[in-house]
């Protein structure tokens, strides 16, 4: 059998006090920054920068587990946090990892955020980037099958 994907290192991720690691042996996709009010709270700054993990991957925590606390933002859907330095680490889907924060990972995560949401909602003192993807509200019918957990 011949492997026809690119071989490619694990991708990595760590909080701020690097207590808690990652790795996810896979892909990511579906990279985005939401600017919902919700989100600027949940990720403590102007929007979101999320991405889903291939349901093929594998996501293992490699340190620190112990250390994440859960909270669960609407049913179903939740974050984990490092209970130690605050970082959001991932977003869950029924205990789950779901997709994670791209500001925890470490390196280049092989995606780039494709869209802006809820741009529309954005916080006043935001000036938004030129010539970026987005949409006043919620994305596509395509990516909201599969929305993220915030
Ligand atoms: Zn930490
Ligand atoms: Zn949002």
């Amino acid at each position: 059998m011949t492997n026809t994907t690119e071989p490619r290192d694990p991708i990595t991720g760590s909080c701020a006090c690097g207590g808690i690691r990652y790795r996810i042996d896979g892909a990511l996709k579906n990279a985005r920054s939401c600017h919902c009010s919700r989100c600027r709270k949940t990720f403590s700054g102007q929007a979101s920068a999320y991405a889903e993990v291939d349901p093929e991957a594998t996501f293992t925590w490699t340190q620190g587990e112990a250390l994440l606390t859960r909270f669960e933002t609407m049913p179903e859907f939740g974050l984990a946090f490092c209970s130690r330095c605050g970082s959001t680490l991932c977003g869950t889907h029924r205990g789950r990892v779901h997709g994670v924060t791209l500001g925890c990972v470490d390196g280049d995560p092989g995606v780039v955020i494709e869209m802006h949401i809820f741009v529309d909602s954005k916080a006043p003192w935001e000036v938004m980037p030129e010539g970026v993807v987005s949409y006043p509200e919620g994305p596509p019918s395509r990516v909201h099958a599969s929305r993220a957990p915030t």
